[in-house]
């Protein structure tokens, strides 16, 4: 048997680890803190008889700043195992939070971890490695009252040298770029914050896209005005585009014209662009799409768009990602691992700068998910997928919709999915019940 596999066993046979007691209750001005620092407006958290938000489980037992783990932890354990055998780097991959009740101020909570499993050894982008999952259970008093799966992938770092695996499409490379002009810069500032602009005319309210220097209605010169599309369309006309090659893109290519919702008689209203997420042959006139956004590098954010999803769509929300919004939310969560602090220890480890929490990631999805459901929202799970990393500077745009969970719960699921420059930084599902509006 390998003996990765071996130590696997024995880990797991062991079941759960010691207990780590949380410092503090749970409490207020902590919660204070992470409400601000996430930017969660939800009055539920905030209220003096209130409940802490789900999101914040794993902040109430984190081991603090100069904290470590049990002696028994089986992360820990599987850590030193793999680094013995090679797979000395670490990327986590999924973090899966189901919350059995809400907790409510005073209660004192312990984590106890343990292995679920050991995947491996499997060749990933980064690199052979292998997959551990653990189970963090809370508890209050005996009463577990939330768990986490969490799944890290150890990899073995490729060799100085070898050939890198190839950045993302669309993640700098030589895409076509378009120009940007004083007539219209106003747009391309709207794409880079997750905005569809559409120039309107200040005298006749007439909307026209391309945007030009002067109303073909009235003649009244640009003055600056614009509207906010909801991003909603149906593909008027498209094409497939075969041959000749394009830079940075996989061919075959859907290029759609689509009309957005915004039209009305007499008043069209149409933008171009990639047209992705689903098959040329699959591509019909009138079929329902949003606006998505194809980040080239920090100015210029192509506009696309993709099927509309089933259900409901949420309203979008854009974090800036700034060095500040980093640290303070790290550090609300509890979280004071180097390199979502300390620019310069980031560096020296390889990132290209300090980079978004896991912990302040699941705040979004959940700050992100009640814009939709709204502050009585009972959220039952969050469990997200994790992928590029948001740097300081960088901007994650949530996007996602929501669906009855059809398993007659009454509960909705909702799909999320957060972009940062390199691509998806996060996707996942959150279930959550909401009062009035059964599924
Ligand atoms: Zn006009």
């Amino acid at each position: 048997m390998d003996p990765i596999l071996e130590a696997a066993e024995k880990v797991k046979a062991a079941g759960e680890c010691s207990p780590r007691a949380g410092r503090d209750p749970v409490n207020l001005p902590l919660i204070n803190n992470w409400v601000e620092a996430i930017g969660d407006a939800n009055p539920a958290w905030t209220a003096s008889d209130g409940v802490a938000p789900p999101a914040m489980i794993q902040a109430w037992t984190m081991p603090g700043l100069g904290g470590g783990r049990v002696d028994d932890d089986p992360l820990g354990i599987m850590t030193e195992v793999l680094d013995s055998a090679g797979f000395t780097s670490v990327v986590a991959t999924n973090c899966d939070q189901v919350y059995y009740r809400y907790l409510r101020h005073g209660e004192r909570l312990t984590v106890r971890a343990s292995l679920v499993d050991v995947v491996g050894p499997k060749k990933t982008g980064l690199g052979e490695g292998w997959f551990v999952t653990t189970r963090s259970t809370w508890y209050s008093g005996d009463e577990a009252v939330a768990t986490m799966d969490f799944r890290i992938l150890k990899f073995k770092p490729p060799e100085p040298g070898a050939e890198r695996p190839a950045a993302p499409a669309g993640a700098g490379g030589q895409v076509m770029r378009p120009l940007v002009t004083p007539d219209t810069a106003f747009f391309w500032d709207g794409t880079r914050q997750g905005e569809l602009r559409v120039q309107k005319c200040g005298s006749c309210g007439a909307l026209r896209h391309p945007p030009g220097p002067m109303c073909p209605k009235c003649g009244t010169p640009a003055d600056g005005g614009y509207t906010v599309a909801s991003g909603k369309g149906t593909v008027y006309s498209y094409v497939v585009h075969r041959h000749p090659p394009v830079p940075g893109k996989k061919l075959p290519l859907v290029i759609a014209l689509v009309e957005l919702e915004e039209a009305s008689e007499g008043q069209r209203c149409r933008i171009m662009g990639e047209l992705r997420g689903v098959k040329p042959e699959d591509v019909t006139i009138g079929m329902a799409v949003h606006a998505d956004y194809d980040r080239i590098d920090d100015d210029v954010t192509l506009p696309a768009w993709r099927p509309a999803p089933p259900g409901e769509p949420l309203p979008g929300m854009v974090i800036k990602a700034s060095t500040t919004f980093i640290v303070s939310s790290a550090l609300a969560t509890r979280d004071f691992q180097d390199v979502h602090h300390d620019r310069d220890l980031a560096l020296a480890k390889g990132s290209k700068d300090i980079f978004v929490n896991i912990l302040t990631t699941t705040g979004l999805v959940q700050r992100f998910a009640a814009g939709w459901a709204g502050p009585d929202a009972v959220f039952k799970s969050i469990k997200i997928r994790l992928g590029a990393p948001c740097y300081a500077g960088d901007t994650l745009a949530f996007s996602g919709h929501a669906e009855p969970a059809g398993d007659g719960s009454g509960e909705w699921e909702i799909t999320v999915r957060g972009d940062c420059f390199l691509g998806a930084h996060v996707t996942g599902t959150v279930r959550v019940s909401v009062p009035g509006r059964n599924s």
